[in-house]
């Protein structure tokens, strides 16, 4: 009999997805680079603590989870799109390398840092993100319209 409920499988699915960003962000900021000058400024701007902490790492692909529930539940909310140009893991940012240095991109991955860094880390920051996506949908997630407004406000400057 299965006994797990809707809301004990996002748990777990959060908890997977946290152990998940913990490795990756650990090798952003082992393998990455720190912000140019203009995106420390920009970092400041969208109110990022430690901006000098914050890595970014070129990659070919955006790496997504290899965990079979994790992939399942990743395609069907859209925690990750299909080719996700950027993803922020708190500190580290991995950008594809087509869109290495982009301003926009770049902003609106800070937004997300700084998000982590408001909501308490990378687990709160999961439990709200998947939660949102999984009710409203990812577009609509208010982290993400927050994360999109600010970015282009930044960038407007
Ligand atoms: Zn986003």
């Amino acid at each position: 009999m299965d006994g797990q409920t809707p809301i004990d499988q996002l748990e777990e699915l959060t908890a997977l997805a946290a152990n998940w960003a913990v490795e990756q962000e650990r090798r952003v900021l082992c393998e990455g680079v720190p912000l140019s000058e203009r995106e420390l400024a920009d970092a400041k701007i969208i109110g990022v603590r430690h901006p000098e902490r914050v890595r970014l790492l070129r990659v070919e692909a955006v790496p997504i989870p290899a965990h079979p529930l994790l992939t399942a539940a990743a395609a069907s909310i859209h925690f990750l799109t299909a080719a996700p140009r950027g993803l922020a893991l708190e500190y580290g940012i991995f950008v594809r390398s087509d869109h290495w240095r982009d301003r926009a991109l770049i902003a609106h991955e800070l937004v997300h840092t700084a998000q982590f860094q408001r909501l308490g880390g990378i687990l709160p920051f999961l439990q709200t993100y998947i939660f949102q996506c999984a009710t409203v949908g990812y577009p609509n997630a208010p982290l993400e319209l927050e994360a999109v407004a600010t970015a282009a406000r930044v960038c407007s400057d």
